[in-house]
């Protein structure tokens, strides 16, 4: 409970700070590992150790013992990628509407914006990895699955837009359940906005990387995560469009060992590269260096 606290009063202060600053490189970054209460602790669900959680949060999030990969928070995937005091969060005031009217989905939503201090599912803005700059898209799987309803969709179609105005690349990690089943059709409008936008980027040859987390699967792998110039996922990500489950009762065929796992999608030509969260900002910083434009 500190943690989230903790997590809560910096998303607060990050937030005013941004709206203020607008395009100005401003410290907005503290990384704030080190003021996590000992005490805590943290199962790993791969091997069942038990860990002092300030040991799991020191080592990214990644299990000690095993080199599981625990879910991240938009918040905690930024402080371990981009360089402190250089993340200016862009993309402010979109409401999430209730457009079909679904029972409960407005409580649910509100529910959501008070456990994680985020606005929606999505998270971007302009950083620096290394010193080379970048635009930025985290989504958030503790925001409803991270789940792509119209202010997801619409952010990160904002994200591109940037990017493109910027002309600069942009990195974007996914973690999502897919299309959110309460706004029906407007959030499968989404797959065919973000993946038009990419294609803006490309006609500009600006390069698009996209990280899968786990886990992405749904509409997002459908469209924008899928459509990376280079696609990275971290180990043992799920990654799939339909569950296993759905997928087994529907061919009627047990599926073979590992399906939908970064690994096997690797295997099968889907994604460029597996990459350990410890290498993950490197790699990063690798390709963005290789992709740089030069300036005229
Ligand atoms: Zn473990």
């Amino acid at each position: 409970m500190k943690r989230e606290q903790l997590i809560a009063s910096f998303e607060k202060k990050k937030r005013f700070f941004s709206h203020i600053e607008g395009h100005q490189k401003k410290p907005l970054y503290q990384p704030k590992t080190l003021d996590v209460p000992e005490g805590l602790y943290e199962k790993c669900s791969a091997c069942k150790n038990t860990f002092r959680q300030r040991d799991v949060i020191k080592n990214q999030l990644v299990c000690p013992h095993c080199h599981n990969h625990f879910r991240a928070r938009a918040i905690d995937r930024l402080s371990m990628t981009v360089d402190a005091h250089t993340f200016v969060e862009k993309g402010f005031g979109y409401i999430t509407l209730n457009p079909l009217f679904q029972e409960g989905y407005d409580q649910k939503v509100q529910n959501y914006k008070k456990q994680t201090n985020l606005d929606e599912a999505y998270i971007y803005g302009y950083a620096e990895i290394h010193s080379q700059p970048c635009v930025i898209g985290v989504m958030d799987s503790y925001f409803m699955m991270g789940s792509m309803g119209s202010v997801v969709g619409e952010k990160v179609t904002k994200s591109i837009e940037y990017a493109l105005y910027k002309k600069l690349p942009l990195i974007i990690f996914t973690a999502s359940g897919g299309a959110r089943m309460q706004e029906g059709i407007y959030s499968l409008m989404q797959m065919a906005k973000t993946s038009s936008a990419l294609r803006k980027m490309d006609r500009q040859g600006l390069l698009f990387i996209s990280v899968l987390t786990h886990p992405t699967t749904g509409g997002v792998t459908a469209s924008f995560a899928m459509l990376g110039d280079i696609i990275l996922a971290e180990p043992k990500a799920l990654v799939g469009f339909a569950g296993p489950r759905v997928i087994e009762q529907t061919i009627r065929q047990s599926l073979p060992e590992g399906f939908q796992t970064a690994e096997f999608i690797l295997e099968k030509g889907m994604i460029d590269k597996v990459v350990h969260r410890h290498e993950m900002k490197k790699t990063l910083y690798r390709l963005l260096k290789m992709h740089r434009r030069r300036e005229n």
